[in-house]
């Protein structure tokens, strides 16, 4: 189709848009390099098959928040792929007349129809994106304007460019015409033109398209578009554990604590920040974004690609001294102290990118190298160290709520079946005491062989890992874990769900790191039974080995806890519990199950005050109402404290705010 000289051109073009596309590639490569070492990769088939079907079949887009955003963004992708196919044919076709790359088969009759029906699509997705990005204009589209109008702007006239070809190419070429009903129907309107014209406009579109679809691949690294690269790499490499599990730091070996500067962050981080596509799902989740707190998810992972690319200078070298610091730099004090840690962001992100390490690595740089933090965290800390309760009462007092109840302790007992993991809620709240009392009637009613460890039991150690404080997290841990090791327990019974995914997913991570504890404990960590109180409960009323009285007509309705839903999966039976109790008088709160919002008192925020935006329980606690609920369960001490607190302020201390372990215990028959 071209003649030798326009060859020449056409390779020096294909040259410098592989040029033009491959340096800010190899620069990313180079940041990449510089990652701390991180290994991820392990299950490699079942990594890439989970992949191709978040991929392909666009399980990443396609999710309950936007499903119809999903569906035009498929639009896009699949068009994508099918013109980047028909790029390949037409730079062969360049070279070699008549060339198509599917030649006389089915398929390439097929194909010939499906370019066409992406033509359209694209466009329709096209515009849908662009209406919404600046017409509608929803805070979560608020970022690199510019590029997303050029991005709609290419994707449009990409599309025209191919059809102004294809009518050209049809009426010049019927024989090219296959299945393309499009291309078929514009060249309808071209018959009659001479020969001559037919062809120069042949030659002239072929080139326009040409040129335009190499101008967008050159565009596409420069662009949040890069995405359709990084994207599914970063889908491959993910770890959805890391919603809930923290990385344990070594203390004894590690030069540096948390995340100070870019350079202690691992290939893993930089690969997210490089992979966002910039939809902005996590911060329309983000109960501290829609609290009015200056937290973004979506702009902690943007903020970090731009330093990255700023400093890349610093960074590839490993220049460490002439990097500026990540806190307050590129994340500010508002964005890293008001995470809950809630999980949403990631839970809902496409590209599988993980907020959540990132924030608490500039907490512990803050906590454990610069001792800074907000002042209100003073007590808590203090409090922790000594008496390892965040309340300061002593510790000695810890078993107090017990008095006349018969309670049995681990240290009397020797050993039991079952350890009722109290907790520092149960132990010295007023609500987490109730709650404590109602699992130790609905124990004994079934007959459970169980202890508590009393005066001896000390913080999980849950907020103090997620407020920055790792080494009195393994301080903690490691005299809890010498306590399991002492009455070699088997199974833990918890009603807190920190302290169940602390037990059951973070202290077997902390293998190797507790010198003193001896290797087998260590070992032993990962096959303690952690039952949460919601998954012990409903086997026993299904069982018949509790009874309950069926409660009147009050209309329930259940508060799913961050740890133990999304974190955990216990979505179904804290739901089977309420409908043991009253059947049919459930109703859901307006977000529920994996999609809940945070009571706002995760991620250790439960010890500092709220005083940026509106308290995020008084969010929650207007769904509450909204739902018309009589009584609202809850399974976490926090969240009914936060529910409380929250209905109380808003006058509405008629609703009950009750544990499930509390609304069993009350009606045993
Ligand atoms: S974990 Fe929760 S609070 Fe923290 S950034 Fe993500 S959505 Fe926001
Ligand atoms: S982090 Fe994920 S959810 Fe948030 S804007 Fe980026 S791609 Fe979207």
């Amino acid at each position: 189709m071209l003649s030798f000289w326009e060859k020449i051109l056409f390779s020096l073009v294909i040259l410098a848009t592989a040029g033009a596309f491959i340096y800010p590639v190899y620069l990313r490569i180079q940041i990449l390099r510089r990652g701390r070492p991180e290994m991820r990769g392990g299950a490699f088939w079942r990594r890439m098959g989970d992949t191709l079907a978040k991929v392909f079949l666009q399980k990443c887009t396609l999710k309950r928040e936007r499903v119809f955003t999903g569906f035009m963004h498929v639009f896009i992708f699949y068009g994508a792929l099918t013109f980047d196919t028909m790029t390949v044919n037409h730079t062969l076709e360049g070279y070699f007349d008549k060339f198509y790359l599917f030649g006389q088969t089915g398929f390439g009759l097929l194909f010939s129809f499906i370019v066409d029906l992406f033509a359209v699509l694209v466009v329709i997705g096209a515009a849908f994106f662009a209406f919404r990005r600046f017409i509608v204009r929803p805070k979560a589209y608020r970022t690199t304007l510019f590029d997303s109008a050029l991005i709609y702007i290419l994707l449009v006239i990409v599309t025209l460019s191919y059809l102004y070809f294809e009518a050209f190419a049809i009426a010049a070429h019927p024989e090219t015409a296959r299945w393309s009903i499009l291309g078929k129907y514009l060249s309808a309107g071209l018959t009659g033109l001479p020969a001559g014209t037919l062809a120069a406009h042949f030659k002239i579109s072929w080139w326009l398209h040409v040129l335009i679809v190499f101008g967008f691949i050159a565009y596409v690294p420069h662009s949040k578009y890069f995405h359709m690269f990084t994207g599914p790499v970063n889908v491959f490499f993910r770890n959805p554990d890391s919603r809930r599990e923290l990385q344990p730091i070594d203390i004894e070996k590690a030069e540096v604590f948390g995340t100070e500067k870019a350079l202690d962050l691992t290939w893993k981080d930089y690969l997210d920040a490089f992979a966002c596509m910039e939809c902005g799902r996590c911060q329309d989740v983000c109960p501290a974004f829609a609290s009015g707190k200056p937290l973004s998810p979506k702009m902690i992972i943007f903020n970090l690609e731009n330093h990255l690319l700023v400093q890349r200078r610093n960074l590839a070298p490993g220049k460490r001294d002439d990097l500026p610091p990540l806190f307050p730099d590129v994340h500010a004090e508002g964005e890293i102290w008001t995470c809950t840690t809630c999980g949403a962001c990631q839970h809902v992100c496409p590209v599988e990118i993980e907020h959540i390490r990132k924030i608490v690595g500039v907490r512990q740089s803050e906590v454990l190298m610069q001792s800074r933090f907000p002042q209100e965290l003073n007590a808590f800390f203090r409090n922790m160290e000594s008496n390892s309760n965040p309340w300061g009462i002593g510790f000695s007092k810890r078993a107090d709520w017990t008095e006349g109840l018969d309670v049995p302790v681990m240290a009397e007992r020797g050993s039991t079946e079952y350890l009722l993991w109290v907790g520092c809620a149960g132990s010295f709240d007023e609500h987490g005491i109730e709650i404590a009392k109602a699992m130790v009637t609905i124990l004994k009613k079934a007959g459970l062989d169980f202890a508590i460890l009393g005066a001896e039991e000390k913080c999980c150690g849950d907020s103090a890992r997620r407020l920055g404080q790792e080494y009195l997290f393994q301080t903690l841990a490691a005299e809890n874990i010498g306590l399991f090791a002492k009455y070699q327990v088997k199974k833990i019974i918890t009603f807190c769900p920190h302290g169940f995914n602390t037990f059951k997913n973070e202290y077997p991570k902390l293998r190797g790191l507790l010198p003193d504890i001896p290797e087998k404990e260590q070992a032993r960590l990962a096959e303690i039974e952690v039952i949460p109180h919601v998954a012990l409960i409903e086997p026993l009323l299904k069982d018949g080995r509790i009874a309950v009285r069926l409660k009147g007509a009050a209309r329930m309705t259940y508060h799913d806890s961050c740890y133990y839903g999304r974190h955990n999966g216990m979505i179904a039976e804290p739901r089977r519990i309420i409908a043991a109790l009253a059947p049919g008088a459930f109703r859901e709160l307006k977000n529920n199950r994996e999609h809940s919002f945070c009571c706002g008192a995760g991620g250790g925020l439960m010890w500092t005050e709220e005083s940026l935006g509106r308290r995020i329980n008084h969010l929650r606690t207007e769904e509450v109402i909204a739902s018309g609920a009589e009584v609202a369960a809850t399974s976490c001490p926090f969240c009914l404290n936060m529910l409380t607190d929250g209905l109380k302020d808003k006058e509405k201390g008629d609703i009950k705010v009750k544990d499930l372990a509390q609304l069993v215990a009350d009606s045993l028959a």
